[in-house]
């Protein structure tokens, strides 16, 4: 698939961000091609057509893939908040960063048994996402499924989030 190969050439690495030492992985250019960013959605999302009521995108780039997903598959949008912007949380989940701590939040619109596929840009360390996992069991719904567009191998994230559909690696 020729988009899909172009969106991975359009994924670039900015050196030095945000912090001396950090390689950042800038997915904006992959977001300003219309057919790159469609061909990455449709892999993103294909392994759990069908599969699930809601999809649960992580703040912020997280819910770009989760709102395209939602209005190709008909399902609803669980968003994935960082802590404070909610203004009624129906569940919390803190977890360790490399320095210091972070907590994701939840609102109030899952019922037991909906199913929920969670989506998001990079796995790195795999924090984010294992901590979206407990939040989204907390509310007593069930994860069918996580998916990143790129997964940083040598963080070896998935050895904290179990398995995850990955569109490319590096
Ligand atoms: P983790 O919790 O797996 O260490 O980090 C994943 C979260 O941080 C994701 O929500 C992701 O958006 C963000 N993140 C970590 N590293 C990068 C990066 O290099 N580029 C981008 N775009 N996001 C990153």
């Amino acid at each position: 698939n020729a988009h899909l190969d172009r969106a991975q050439a359009l994924i670039t690495s900015i050196p030095d961000y945000p912090e001396p030492g950090v390689n950042f992985r800038d997915i904006s250019p992959l977001l300003a091609d219309g057919p790159a960013f469609t061909a990455v959605t449709e892999a993103l999302v294909a392994p759990f057509v069908g599969r699930f009521d809601f999809v649960g995108g992580l703040e912020a780039r997280g819910f770009l893939f989760a709102g395209a997903i939602a209005v190709m598959t008909g399902a609803g949008i669980l968003p994935i908040r960082k802590a404070g912007k909610l203004p009624k949380p129906a569940a919390a989940v803190s977890y360790s960063l490399e320095y210091g701590t972070a907590t994701i939040e939840a609102p109030d619109v899952l019922h037991p048994g909906d199913r929920v596929l969670l989506v998001d840009d990079i796995l790195a360390t795999g924090g984010t996402l294992t901590a979206a996992q407990a939040l989204v069991t907390e509310l007593g719904a069930e994860v069918v499924g996580s998916a990143v567009v790129l997964e940083l191998t040598d963080l070896v994230g998935r050895a904290h989030t179990g398995d995850v559909h990955t569109v490319f690696t590096a």
